[in-house]
C-alpha cells in the first residue's frame, strides 16, 4: 500500500517511550519515580482556580489498602454553581480566543506532562493500581492527545470553509465552540482519557467542567493544576470531584451545559442519555464511549506462539482494566488443543504484585466492588464451564484488590450476560463450517468495541472485519493500545456513540457549525 509521503506527520510526532532494557536510561527513570513514594497529594474542586475546602475523604492504594496516598474533598452544591456559572461567563471570550492560542496552551500542557513525567506516574501507580509501563503509557498518550487536538483545531478551524457562491455572495462555514462541555471520565485512563476529553473540548472552543472518576480525583487534579499552569484560564476549565450520583448528575442535569463528553459504562451513558432528554435547555449531543465483550477470532491457519502472546497481553495486561480487552477467545477446534496448551504455559509465567516493580504484569483491581464482583462472576464461570487456568495470588497480596487472572471455556457467548472488567478470558470452540454462526455470535452482544484476528488467509481474515461490527479491528497482533492520530478509537451499539477519539474527525463532534452568506 503507497502512503502519502507525509503520513508519519512532519507537524506532530507521537510522544517518545522509554527502553527499561538500557540501564542508563531506566536507572534515573526509576529513582525520580522513587522519590514520590511517601507523598500525599491533596486536592479538591479547583473553581476559579482556587481549591475548595470541606469534608475530608482518603485516598488509598488498591495494592495495599494500608497505604494512604492523599486525600480529596468532593465538590458541594455552591461549588458546582460556581464552577458552572464560570464557565458559562467565560465562553463567549474563550470562543474568541485565537484557535493558535488555545493550540498552544495545549502544546505547552503537553510539554509540562512531560516535564512532570515521573510524578505523574507515581500518581497512577498509587492512585490507579496501574504498572509502570502501563504508566509511561498513559503519560504518552495523555501527551499525544494534547498535541494531535492543538494540530487538528488549526486545521478545522484556522480558516471558514469557503462554499460556492452561484450568485456571486461570498459563502462560508465557520466550525464553533458549543458552550460548557461537561467531561465525565473513568478510573481506568485517569489521566489520557481524562486530559483527552478536557483537550478536545478546549482547543474546539467550549470552556469545561471535568469531573474524573471518583476512585481517581488525585490524577486529575493535578493534570487541572498544570493545565492552568500551561495558560489554560482558570475559569475556562473547571475541576469537580465527586460522584457520579451527586456531581456527575448535577452537571449533566443543568440547563447552562452545551454538551457531554462521557467515557465508561454502557448503563452509565444510558443514564446520562436520559438527564439530557429530560432536562429544560437545548438540546445538546452525548459523546459517549463506553464497554465491550471484545472478542478475538482464531483459525487454524494461526500460529499458535504468536497467538498465545497476543492473548495474553490482551487479556491480562492492565489486570484486563482496559474497555478494548479481550473477553471472548473463539478458537478453530483443529489449532484449539495446541493453543490452549501453550496458553496454560504462558499464564503460569505471569508475574502478579505490586504495579510500581518492574517485573510485574498483572497489579490489583480498583477496587473492593470491582474484586468482589469479578470473584462473584469467576465462582459462577468455573461452575458453568471447564477451567483452563486460574493462578494462585502470591503472598504479599492481601492486603490490595487482586483478582487471580484466569481462563475458563464455555459453550456459548449468551453465558455472559454482561462486560466483566477484569482479568478474565473466555474461551469457546467452533468448527471451520460455523464460522457465520461466531460472527452472529458476536454481533448478537450488540457492543461494538474491538476485535481480534489471527489468520494466515487475508480474505478470511479480511472477510470477519467487515463483517463484526466494531470499531476496531486488529489482526494477528494485539488488541489493546490504539495509537492516538494512528487507530483512531471508539465502538459502536452498546459500545458508544461512535466518535473515534485520537482521530482527525473527532474535534467535529464538539463544535456548532455556521454558515455565513454574504451579500455585501
Ligand atoms: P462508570 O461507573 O460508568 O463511571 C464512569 C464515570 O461516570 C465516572 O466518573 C462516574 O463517577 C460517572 N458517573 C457515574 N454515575 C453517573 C451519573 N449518574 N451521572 C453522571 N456521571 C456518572 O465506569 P467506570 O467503572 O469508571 O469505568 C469502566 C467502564 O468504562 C467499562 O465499562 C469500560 O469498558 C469503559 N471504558 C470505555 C472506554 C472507551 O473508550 N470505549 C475507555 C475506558 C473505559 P464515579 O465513578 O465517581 O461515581
Amino acid at each position: 500500500i503507497a502512503l502519502p509521503a507525509d503520513i508519519f506527520g512532519a507537524e506532530r510526532k507521537n510522544s517518545k517511550g522509554l527502553n527499561m532494557n538500557i540501564l542508563s536510561e531506566a536507572q534515573p527513570f526509576f529513582a525520580a519515580i522513587d522519590k514520590f513514594n511517601d507523598t500525599q497529594w491533596q486536592a479538591g474542586p479547583l473553581v476559579d482556580g482556587k481549591t475548595l475546602t470541606g469534608d475530608i475523604n482518603t485516598v488509598v492504594s488498591p495494592y495495599d489498602t494500608k497505604q494512604t496516598v492523599g486525600q480529596v474533598v468532593f465538590a458541594d452544591q455552591q461549588a458546582i454553581e460556581q464552577a458552572l456559572a464560570s464557565a458559562s461567563h467565560a465562553f463567549p471570550s474563550w470562543a474568541r480566543t485565537p484557535v493558535e492560542t488555545r493550540a498552544s496552551a495545549l502544546q505547552k500542557l503537553a510539554d509540562l506532562l512531560e516535564e512532570n513525567r515521573e510524578e505523574l506516574i507515581a500518581l497512577c501507580t498509587r492512585e490507579a493500581g496501574k504498572s509502570i509501563q502501563d504508566g509511561i503509557d498513559e503519560v504518552r498518550e495523555a501527551v499525544d492527545f494534547c498535541r494531535y487536538y492543538a494540530v487538528q483545531a488549526k486545521k478545522l478551524m484556522g480558516q471558514p470553509e469557503l462554499l460556492p457562491g452561484p450568485t456571486g455572495e461570498l459563502n462560508e462555514l465557520f466550525l464553533q465552540g458549543r458552550g460548557v462541555f461537561v467531561c465525565i471520565s473513568p478510573w481506568n485512563f485517569p489521566l489520557a482519557i481524562f486530559l483527552g476529553q478536557v483537550s478536545a473540548a478546549l482547543a474546539a472552543g467550549n470552556t469545561v467542567v471535568a469531573k474524573p472518576a471518583e476512585q481517581t480525583s488525585l490524577i486529575g487534579y493535578r493534570a487541572v493544576q498544570l493545565a492552568h499552569q500551561a495558560g489554560i484560564p482558570v475559569e475556562v476549565l473547571q475541576y469537580l470531584p465527586g460522584t457520579g450520583a451527586t456531581v456527575g448528575s448535577a452537571i449533566t442535569a443543568d440547563e447552562r451545559i452545551g454538551g457531554v463528553c462521557f467515557t465508561g459504562s454502557t448503563g452509565t451513558a444510558k443514564l446520562i442519555n436520559r438527564t439530557l432528554a429530560n432536562r429544560d435547555g437545548a438540546i445538546i449531543p452525548l459523546i459517549a464511549e463506553t464497554g465491550g465483550q471484545n472478542a478475538m477470532v482464531v483459525d487454524s491457519t494461526s500460529q499458535p506462539e504468536q497467538v498465545v502472546n497476543d492473548v495474553v497481553s490482551s487479556s491480562f495486561t492492565s489486570a484486563g482494566q482496559r474497555c478494548s480487552a479481550l473477553r471472548v477467545l473463539f478458537l478453530q477446534e483443529d489449532i484449539a488443543d495446541r493453543v490452549i496448551e501453550v496458553m496454560q504455559g504462558a499464564m503460569e509465567q505471569l508475574a502478579i504484585g505490586h504495579p510500581g516493580k518492574v517485573q510485574t504484569d498483572v497489579g490489583p483491581v480498583i477496587d473492593a466492588t470491582a474484586k468482589a464482583n469479578l470473584n462473584a462472576h469467576i465462582d459462577h464461570i468455573k461452575q458453568v464451564g471447564k477451567l483452563i487456568k486460574q493462578i494462585q495470588l502470591p503472598a504479599g497480596t492481601e492486603d490490595g484488590h487482586f483478582v487471580a487472572p484466569i481462563a475458563v471455556e464455555i459453550d456459548s457467548i449468551k453465558v455472559l450476560e454482561k462486560e466483566h472488567f477484569g482479568p478474565i478470558l473466555h474461551v469457546i470452540r467452533y468448527k471451520a463450517a460455523d464460522l457465520s454462526k461466531v460472527i452472529d455470535e458476536i454481533n448478537s452482544t450488540g457492543f461494538g468495541l474491538t476485535l481480534g484476528i489471527h489468520s494466515r488467509n487475508e480474505g478470511h481474515a479480511l472477510n470477519l472485519a467487515d463483517k463484526v461490527n466494531v470499531g476496531n479491528v486488529y489482526i494477528n497482533r494485539n488488541q489493546i493500545g490504539a495509537v492516538v492520530g494512528v487507530q483512531p478509537f471508539g465502538g459502536q451499539g452498546l459500545s458508544g456513540t461512535g466518535p473515534k477519539a485520537g482521530g482527525p474527525h473527532y474535534l467535529t463532534r464538539f463544535v456548532t457549525e455556521k454558515t455565513r452568506t454574504n451579500n455585501i
